[in-house]
């Protein structure tokens, strides 16, 4: 794939980028783990004054990065400026909690005599460059959830980013060196995806992180797994949305509205299969279907948007293929499962309709398969137990949405679902505090709060022997 700017609104090419050569990788590569040896002996306070000086000027330039995110994948510019505020709070937030987040951690005593110790402790160290491989659809936002913990545990980054983003993937660097982080800390790779595997196998590069598709997951697992390297996955999502009669449909149905289009429909946990009990199936059904037609799609730099673009021209492709099979095989289309008629400025772009799907069986592929834009389907269910049933029937496990107001059904949820997070009577969101990934085909590992930072980090057990006269370390 070139690495290039193109405007998924009208399919302009705005500026291409060499990849890096060999020699530049390895001048770069180099330069990472000559930064890892100071920054790993630095202290939570001065990396935390640089994390906080970053989150300062990413605040400051939040219009013009969101523009050009807008520009590079297509996403609604308040949703960029939205990202951006996101990125800073996540800064800040690891800024300020780093330090407790890997405190040591104290066995209780009768463990540590048991243990044969006078004394026991266990020492979060950092384990390197990390080699982060990410996507394009938060292109901030992916990379800070990364960037900030690694930082802030002592580890330096080495960015690869998606191939149509290079512009955000410079951005980033050039606002880690403003903020002060020592030259090596934080690099963006202008490389594409066939220079991943010598990166893998570089012994310089400790461990990495890839959020993407499974295809690229499988490939760079199977890399890390050979030269025994940790990995952390964040792939592919087909989220339940399941509501319940118990439920306040009314807001139910709004917020499944945001739930599937947001970002245009491309993201990991946007809700993609709505799973409605059949005494408010049909109100669902028709409420939902007519807030998806009237979504305004256009332009994503215009305000007025709530649905621009896909951000590739392969990714529209690949979902018109979706949709097509399943109406072959019978389901049928409540509306959209066409890109936008005429005026011709969209006609330009790689626009595609607000889709919602019923009638949908296991024998069509998106029932298996993640549709990355705004399509939309739905199941009739009878009971709790077919809603969980249904839920599952899926290869991916990231998080869920579940609509019910009894408590009973709430514990049953919790206990039944196969995924990374069940979220009651909203849809799923990420936030610092709060850890985020999968199960099944969503990849593994978690990003943030304290168990994304302790990822990348060497849980080093520290045991002084219990003879009298040995002092601590
Ligand atoms: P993608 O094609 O897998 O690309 C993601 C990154 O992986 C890009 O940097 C890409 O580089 C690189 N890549 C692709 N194939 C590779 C390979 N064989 N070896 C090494 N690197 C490879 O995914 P995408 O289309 O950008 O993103 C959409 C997917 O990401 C969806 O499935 C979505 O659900 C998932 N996603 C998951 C999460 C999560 O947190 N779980 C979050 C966001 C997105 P090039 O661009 O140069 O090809």
């Amino acid at each position: 794939m070139a690495i290039a700017t193109v405007n998924p609104a009208n399919g302009e090419t705005l500026k291409t980028f060499d990849a890096l050569g060999p020699e530049e990788t390895e001048r770069r590569v180099a330069a990472a783990a000559a930064a890892f040896r100071h920054h790993r002996t630095t202290g939570f306070a001065e990396r935390s004054q640089l994390l906080l000086r970053a989150a300062e000027l990413l605040d400051d330039d939040c219009d013009d990065i969101a523009r050009t995110m807008t520009t590079e994948m297509g996403k609604p510019l308040a949703a960029a400026r939205a990202e951006a505020a996101k990125c800073a709070k996540a800064m800040r937030w690891y800024a300020r909690n780093a330090e407790r987040l890997l405190a040591d951690e104290h066995p209780p005593e009768a463990e540590v005599k048991d243990a044969g110790a006078s004394y026991a402790r266990v020492h979060y160290r950092p384990l390197g460059v990390i080699l982060a491989v990410m996507p394009w659809n938060f292109p901030l936002w992916q990379v800070v959830r990364f960037a900030a913990p690694a930082l802030m545990a002592g580890n330096v980054g080495l960015l690869k980013h998606a191939s149509n983003v290079p512009q955000t993937a410079l951005y980033l660097e050039d606002l880690f060196r403003r903020a002060g982080f020592p030259e090596g800390c934080f690099q963006t790779l202008l490389v594409g995806s066939d220079a991943v595997e010598s990166l893998l196998r570089d012994p310089r590069i400790a461990a990495a992180t890839l959020t993407g598709s499974e295809p690229a997951g499988r490939s760079v697992a199977a890399i890390a797994g050979d030269e025994v390297k940790k990995t952390v996955l964040e792939l592919g999502g087909s989220d339940p949305y399941v509501v319940m009669p118990s439920a306040d449909v009314a807001r139910a149905i709004r917020t499944a509205v945001t739930a599937r289009v947001q970002n245009n429909g491309q993201s990991c946990i946007a809700a993609k299969r709505f799973i409605v009990h059949a005494d408010v199936y049909d109100a669902f059904a028709e409420r939902f279907t007519a807030l998806m037609t009237g979504l305004t799609v256009g332009d994503p730099m215009e305000e007025s948007t709530d649905v621009g673009p896909l951000a590739t021209e392969r990714g529209r492709a690949d979902l018109e293929e979706l949709v097509d099979d399943a109406v072959r095989r019978g389901a049928t289309a409540l509306c959209g499962a066409r890109r936008p008629p005429a005026p011709a400025d969209l006609s330009r772009g790689w626009y595609y309709e607000p889709t919602v799907l019923a009638d949908v069986t296991p024998a069509m592929r998106i029932h298996h398969e993640e549709a990355f834009g705004p399509v939309a389907v739905l199941y009739r269910v009878r009971d709790l137990d077919e809603a969980i049933e249904v839920a599952n029937d899926s290869p991916f496990g990231l998080s869920s949405n579940v609509w019910t107001r009894d408590e009973d059904e709430q514990r049953r949820f919790v206990r039944d679902m196969e995924a990374g997070g069940v979220f009651f009577n909203g849809m799923t969101a990420s936030h610092p505090a709060l850890p985020f990934g999968g199960v099944k085909r969503s990849g593994y590992g978690r990003e943030l709060a304290g168990h994304g930072i302790r990822e990348f980090c060497n849980a080093t057990t520290v045991w002084h022997a219990a003879e009298p006269d040995r002092g601590r370390s």
